[in-house]
C-alpha cells in the first residue's frame, strides 16, 4: 500500500508543478490535451510534456511557481481532483499483466480481494486526499521540486559512510532562498509517530555528543541531497505520515521550524526533540546545526558499517521497540516480550 501511495503522490505533485508552470508561462498544452480527451493524462504526449516542464522547474528550484504547493481553497480543489484522477488511473494499472509470452500480474499489485481490502483502499484514498489539506498548513514558503528522486544507479555512484549507496528520495521541497526540506513518506499510523521519528530524545540533544539517532533514513537522504545539489542548503530532514490524522517529525533547523510546521506548531517539549540548534556541533569541531548533524550521523554510521565489515555482526537492539516486529522468534538477544 505504501508503494501505491508513493506513486500516486509523486504523479500528483508532478502534474501540479507542470500545470502551475504552464499557467505561469501563459502556455496551455496540458490544458488543451486534457480538454481533448478524458484519458489525456495517461498518454505519452501528456507525460512527456509534464516531464519537460518538471525538468525546467527543477533546473532553477528556488524560482517560485505559484500553485505548485496548493494552499488556497481553489488550489486545493484542483489538487484533490488531480489526486483522484491519478488514484483511479494507478488503480486500473494494478490489473494490467506484464510480459507477452507468459503474462503475469505486476509485482506488488494492489488488488482488493475482499470487502475488508476494498475498505482499506477506500481508506487509502481518504488518507491521501486529507494529506493535501494537512500539507497546506505546513512548509510555508516551500514548494515541491524533486519527486521519487533516485540516486546511485545507472553509472552514477553515490558514496555515504564509506560505502556505495542506492536509494530513492520521496520528495524535496525548496524555498526562494534555496533552502531544502528532504521528505520521506511513511504510510503508517499517526499515533506515536512523532515519538518514533523525532530526531532527539526528550530534552533535546546531549550537548557536544556525536549524533546517532534511532532513525537515520532521512538524515542519510539529507546528506545525499546536500552533496548532489551544492546550490541547495538542506535545512530539514523529515518524515511525513501519510495515514490517518497525519504528522510531521524528524530534524528541523531551529530557525525555520516556524515555516516548516506552519500553523501546526508542536508543543515546546516536542520542539526540543525536533529542532536542531545552530550552536550545537554534535562533536564536530567548527560546525553547527544541520550540517554538523548530517556529518556526525554519517560518521557514526561509517563506524557501525566498519564494525560489521570487520565481522562484528552480533545483534545489538537499541531498545525493545527495535525487536517488536522481528520474525526471529528464538533470538536470545530479543528485548521485551
Ligand atoms: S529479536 Fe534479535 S534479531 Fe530480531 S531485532 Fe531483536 S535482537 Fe535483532
Amino acid at each position: 500500500m505504501g508503494t501505491f501511495a508513493h506513486r500516486v503522490l509523486e504523479v500528483t505533485h508532478r502534474d501540479l508543478l507542470a500545470r502551475a508552470l504552464e499557467r505561469q508561462m501563459g502556455a496551455h498544452v496540458l490544458e488543451d490535451l486534457r480538454a481533448a480527451s478524458p484519458d489525456a493524462t495517461q498518454s505519452d504526449e501528456y507525460r512527456a510534456r509534464v516531464e519537460e516542464l518538471v525538468s525546467l522547474a527543477q533546473g532553477a528550484p528556488a524560482e517560485r511557481v505559484p500553485g505548485s504547493a496548493p494552499r488556497s481553497p481553489e488550489e486545493l480543489e484542483r489538487a484533490r481532483a488531480v489526486l483522484e484522477e491519478e488514484f483511479d488511473a494507478h488503480l486500473s494499472h494494478q490489473y494490467q499483466l506484464m510480459g507477452r509470452k507468459r503474462p503475469r500480474p505486476l509485482p506488488q499489485a494492489l488488488v482488493a480481494h475482499s470487502a475488508q481490502q476494498a475498505g482499506q483502499l477506500r481508506g487509502l484514498r481518504r488518507d491521501l486526499a486529507s494529506l493535501l489539506d494537512y500539507e497546506a498548513g505546513l512548509l510555508e514558503g516551500f514548494e515541491p521540486r524533486l519527486f521519487e528522486w533516485g540516486f546511485g544507479r545507472g553509472g552514477t555512484e553515490v558514496e555515504y559512510a564509506g560505502v556505495r549507496l542506492t536509494g530513492t528520495i520521496d520528495r524535496v521541497d525548496v524555498d526562494a532562498h534555496g533552502q531544502a526540506v528532504v521528505i520521506d513518506y511513511k504510510h503508517k499510523s499517526d499515533v506515536g509517530f512523532a515519538r518514533e521519528y523525532d530526531v532527539f530524545p526528550k530534552g533535546g540533544p546531549a550537548p557536544g555528543a556525536p549524533a546517532l539517532p534511532r532513525r537515520v533514513q532521512s538524515l542519510i537522504y539529507g546528506q545525499v541531497v546536500r552533496r548532489a545539489f551544492p546550490g541547495l542548503t538542506v535545512r530539514a530532514a523529515v518524515y511525513l505520515c501519510t495515514k490517518g490524522g497525519h504528522a510531521l517529525a524528524g530534524a528541523v533547523d531551529e530557525n525555520i521550524a516556524d515555516n516548516v510546521f506552519g500553523g501546526r506548531a508542536p508543543s515546546a517539549s516536542r520542539l526540543e526533540r525536533v529542532c536542531v540548534p545552530r550552536a550545537e556541533g554534535f562533536g564536530r569541531a567548527g560546525e553547527g546545526g544541520m550540517e554538523a548533524l548530517l556529518d556526525s550521523c554519517e560518521e557514526a554510521v561509517a563506524a557501525a558499517i566498519s564494525r560489521m565489515l570487520a565481522g562484528d555482526i552480533e545483534a545489538a537492539p537499541v531498545d525493545a521497540d527495535a525487536c517488536l516486529f522481528c520474525p526471529v522468534l528464538n533470538c536470545e538477544r530479543r528485548l521485551g516480550k
